[in-house]
């Protein structure tokens, strides 16, 4: 089956054309304007690639409620050209085909879930650390939903010692997103994440609030994996010190055969960084079921 893949993101819009099993056939990416110039340039590039199916995993917040009047729809995003913009309709009615539709971090999430570092799992958190943060989750085997979707970037945190940089979160200050975000981590620092050194205080706190944040994740969803990507999380030398701190904030609390091998515990994302258009992917396949 040709299956378009369509990761929408704030800045970017990545769209390519695969199959069922997550293979990539095309890819590329135009800018995120607005839906009256950019959804155009999407139909037609969907339109002349003969796709049999859509999946999107969408900036949000968006309502992937199939029940709701408003499912398809993304909602109260800060990006104002895009409130309360219906992108599955716009997609369905030029396109005639079936559409999955889901939040981008829950589309990570599936992409690994079923061909990546948690392939065959049914428990799995994705967390990306990038321009913001998000949490897609798989409980049972589905995609985790509720009242909205999970917005796990913005739990609170407490602080680490030291540290008394304001927060950058518009709604929250110093939420995890606001302490932890790329662009936090940059104002904190004055440089790019990707130089920080590793020995730096920064460093070390920008562990600190990943690893309090992903015990929040486990103690109350008991995941079987937990797995992070995003722009930030290229540094690999986060994950021993998240390890690190994971182990010490739970305390011997949990004992699980999942905790006791903490390094296949806490992974990073093994898809190239295409976790979310694969994602996608099988959110086509599944809309045609
Ligand atoms: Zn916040």
């Amino acid at each position: 089956m040709r299956i378009g893949a369509l990761e929408a993101g704030g800045t970017k819009m990545v769209l390519a054309v695969g199959d069922e099993k997550g293979k990539i056939f095309d890819i590329k990416s135009i800018p995120t304007v607005s839906p009256e110039v950019t959804v155009p340039l999407m139909i037609e590039y969907f339109n002349d690639e003969k796709i049999e199916a859509l999946g999107i995993g969408c900036f949000g917040p968006i309502c992937p409620d199939k029940s709701s009047d408003k499912y398809g729809y993304i909602t109260s995003t800060p990006k104002l050209a895009w409130r309360d913009f219906n992108i599955v309709k716009a997609f369905k009615d030029a396109l005639k085909v079936p559409v999955g539709f889901d939040t981008d971090v829950n589309a990570s999430c599936l992409g690994e879930a079923t061909f990546g570092s948690a392939k065959g799992l049914k428990n799995v958190i994705y967390l990306t650390v990038g321009t913001g943060i998000g949490a897609g989750i798989l409980s049972e085997g589905k995609l985790l939903h509720g009242n909205l979707h999970p917005e796990a970037g913005h739990i609170m945190m407490k602080r680490y010692e030291g540290d008394t940089y304001k927060g950058k979160c518009p709604y929250h200050a110093d939420c995890f997103e606001g302490l932890a975000a790329g662009p936090a981590l940059e104002e904190r620092c004055k440089m790019s994440a990707k130089e920080i050194p590793a020995d730096s205080e920064a460093f070390k706190a920008e562990a600190y609030y990943i690893a309090q944040a992903l015990v929040s994740y486990i103690l109350i969803l008991a995941p079987e994996r937990i797995i992070l990507g995003g722009g930030v999380m290229h540094r690999l030398e986060l994950f021993p010190l998240i390890r690190e701190n994971v182990v010490k904030m739970l305390n011997g609390y949990i004992n699980t055969k999942e905790l006791e091998d903490i390094d296949s515990y806490i992974v990073p994302a093994s898809l190239n960084d295409d976790q979310g258009i694969i994602g996608c992917l099988v959110l086509g396949a599944d809309a045609t079921l």
